[in-house]
């Protein structure tokens, strides 16, 4: 696929776990997802002083897990400041954590080359609804902090019909913090294993949660979902036709979990847990052979980078069908044709 001296951004996934219980989550009520976490010393582990020395970024977000409340993240972020000054460090998060010395903390290790990324969806009255168990308070509070103490950042807020009505007023808070405001219209609409759209969720606190009315909140990819399985037939006839651009190729990407798993992007990796399949069920499986080959707290990470994992995923790209080999993760994320990733930022 890539050397591992051409990798240039980690996406890096501290932890597995999180105080909240968003609706749409992997991690959520996902009896496979435990409380593994990667510390300084693991990290160290992996991506050693000269590998950190090729990044231009690296990213903390993840499939399963919220950064801010992983142990070693302060740390991890000095051990590659220090030992790379340029390399662009961010952050995503729920904000609602930490007390102001830690936010301060972040902000002086970031610097003018990180940011920040707050995932808050609506306001006072709204936010908790699809971050379930977050405290407001606490992300007015760490916004605040963060911003005070000079950090950059961007409130990304996904719109759904409960707070689309408040999308300016949020914006207009932003800017009160120096922010940047990022609307964000999730594509996850689409379940993809149930071969449809779903229309709402239910949260575990009960309530329903629901895509944007107004179709300029809408994301274009869910909206053109059901004339895209008509045109062929089904979605998986789409899969199968469609060819693939790997988005992790182009960037020279790879991402790394907090068991130490590492796949070319979170796609890949989400695909080991789904909560609606047993282990071993989904088709990613099918790439390893023994998973602790592509763990680098087993298996050095440019071993991993130049195996047969990464080999086998890239090179059923362009097998004639799933049900040949082909992989439908990377069909269903890089395919051609949908993007529903993409179309969230549009
Ligand atoms: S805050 Fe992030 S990690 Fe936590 S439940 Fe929500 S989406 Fe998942
Ligand atoms: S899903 Fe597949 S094709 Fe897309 S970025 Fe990941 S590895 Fe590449």
């Amino acid at each position: 696929m890539y050397s591992p001296d051409q990798i240039k951004h980690i996406h890096l996934e501290p932890t597995q776990r999180c105080q909240a219980q968003c609706p749409m989550c992997d991690r959520t009520n996902n009896p496979h997802v435990g409380k593994a976490e990667l510390s300084l010393g693991n990290f160290m582990q992996i991506v050693d002083i000269d590998f950190a020395r090729q990044l231009n970024s690296l990213l903390m977000c993840g499939n399963h897990g919220d950064p801010i409340v992983s142990d070693d993240i302060l740390s991890i972020f000095r051990y590659l400041r220090v030992n790379n000054p340029k390399m662009y460090l961010h952050m995503t998060t729920n904000a609602g954590a930490r007390d102001d010395e830690w936010w301060k903390e972040l902000v002086s290790i970031l610097g003018t080359r990180g940011k920040v990324t707050f995932s808050v969806d609506g306001l006072e009255d709204t936010n908790h609804l699809y971050r379930v168990n977050v405290n407001w308070k606490r992300v007015e509070h760490s916004m605040d902090v963060f911003t005070q103490a000079g950090g950059r950042g961007i409130w990304v807020y996904l719109i759904f019909e409960h707070n689309e009505h408040q999308v300016e007023e949020a914006e207009r808070m932003a800017k009160l913090f120096g922010l940047e405001f990022v609307r964000k219209k999730t594509g996850r609409w689409v379940q993809s294993y149930k071969g449809k759209k779903v229309d709402k969720k239910i949260t575990a606190k009960g309530n329903e949660i629901k895509p944007p009315i107004n179709p300029e909140n809408q994301n274009k990819s869910v909206n053109s979902y059901d004339k895209l399985v008509k045109s062929h037939g089904s979605f998986q006839e789409y899969l199968d036709q469609t060819n693939i651009t790997c988005k992790s190729l182009a960037t020279n990407e790879i991402y790394i979990s907090a068991e130490g798993l590492v796949t070319p992007c979170c796609w890949t990796h989400g695909r080991f847990y789904k909560a609606y399949q047993k282990m071993g069920e989904n088709q990613i499986w099918s790439f390893v052979d023994n998973i602790k080959k592509i763990n680098a707290l087993h298996t050095p990470l440019r071993e991993i980078i130049n195996g047969n994992f990464f080999m086998q995923l890239e090179k059923s790209w362009n097998l004639p069908s799933c049900s040949n080999g082909k992989s439908v993760v990377c069909a269903e994320k890089c395919g051609s044709g949908f993007d529903a990733f993409r179309d969230q930022w549009k």
